[in-house]
């Protein structure tokens, strides 16, 4: 309790220190402040701001977004920063820490600088019952929305820096370029593999968009990281399916706990093939430890698993 307590006064004298200093962020150092909620949106947004901004990404690098405790830091930070980026469509609101965060640090306004990346992005929902009106959160699995969120960070930095409209337009272009390609590539990547083996089992069920968008079929043991996980009636449902469905390979995220895949193959016989990433990049200067990198992985790894 007693440190719970010294931890609050330092926030609060972070937040007066900050509020006191009289000179916006970028009379500061020249760059603005940007704190987005977790890794993915961080790449995109360093990929479309470059050298103009300072970047804070609040969820850790391989931990789970759907849930997390802010820190004082992430505090400050969000205090601190000219825009925040967030990804909505369900996604931060899982135990509500981000309405609160945003909440403490005085940006929860309706003229505040909070900007959801997901914006223009053609929903998906959950289908899980009582559940069908929840949105589904993992867009950025389909390149093409990564795209979109890359041109709604754009479009948030030129309204909140004008000075640098042309790098922060000229950087996007780039990278929209690089992600297009890989999304071309990426529909007709699946098609040597015979239909009924195309069949990407994972923990959470993460991979509505990228299935519809790449031709897979996307099954998992539950549907999303706020639900219990591994349940009784979730091993029975999806061992049924991997069973009946003769499932060549089974996956498993990098930022859920193994176990339940584990023992799901246990059960089926049925071996892990490989680790995709949904929730978060990869560490840096490890495997796909960027946006484009984590997903060119992920088709890399699934066709890898499911070719014969
Ligand atoms: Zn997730």
């Amino acid at each position: 309790m007693k440190r719970k307590l010294v931890i609050f006064a330092v926030v609060i004298l972070l937040l007066t220190a900050a509020g006191c200093s009289g000179k916006t962020n970028s009379e500061q150092n020249g760059k603005i402040k940007v704190v987005t909620t977790y890794s993915i949106l961080y790449d995109i947004v360093k990929h479309v701001g470059g050298e103009h901004i300072d970047l804070y990404s609040i969820v850790p690098v391989g931990k789970d977004p759907h849930e997390h405790d802010p820190l004082p830091k992430d505090v400050q930070k969000t205090a601190d920063a000219d825009i925040v980026f967030y990804n909505g469509l369900n996604l931060e609101a899982g135990n509500g820490w981000f309405n609160k965060l945003l909440e403490t640090a005085e940006k929860s306004g309706d003229d505040a600088p909070v900007y959801k990346l997901s914006e223009g992005v053609k929903a998906k929902h959950l289908t899980s019952e009582g559940k069908e009106t929840e949105e589904d959160p993992h867009a950025w699995l389909n390149i093409e929305n990564g795209i979109q969120y890359a041109k709604n960070a754009r479009d948030a930095l030129i309204k909140q820096d004008p000075d640098h409209k042309a790098d922060y337009e000229k950087n996007t272009q780039a990278y929209i370029e690089k992600l297009q390609k890989l999304h071309t590539e990426a529909v007709n990547r699946f098609k040597d593999i015979p239909k009924e083996h195309r069949i990407l089992v994972t923990s959470e069920g993460a991979f509505k968009y990228f299935a519809s968008a790449y031709g897979v079929d996307a099954r998992y043991i539950w549907e999303i990281n706020t639900e219990n996980e591994g349940t009784p009636g979730q091993m029975k449902r999806i061992v049924d399916t991997v069973k009946k469905k003769k499932v060549p390979a089974l996956f498993v995220e990098t930022s859920v706990d193994p176990r339940s895949m584990e023992s799901l193959s246990a059960e089926t016989g049925v071996p892990i093939k490989g680790k995709v990433f949904t929730d978060s990049i990869g560490k840096p200067g490890e495997a796909g430890d960027s946006y484009y990198k984590m997903m060119e992985e992920n088709l890399e790894r699934i066709h890898k698993g499911l070719a014969k």
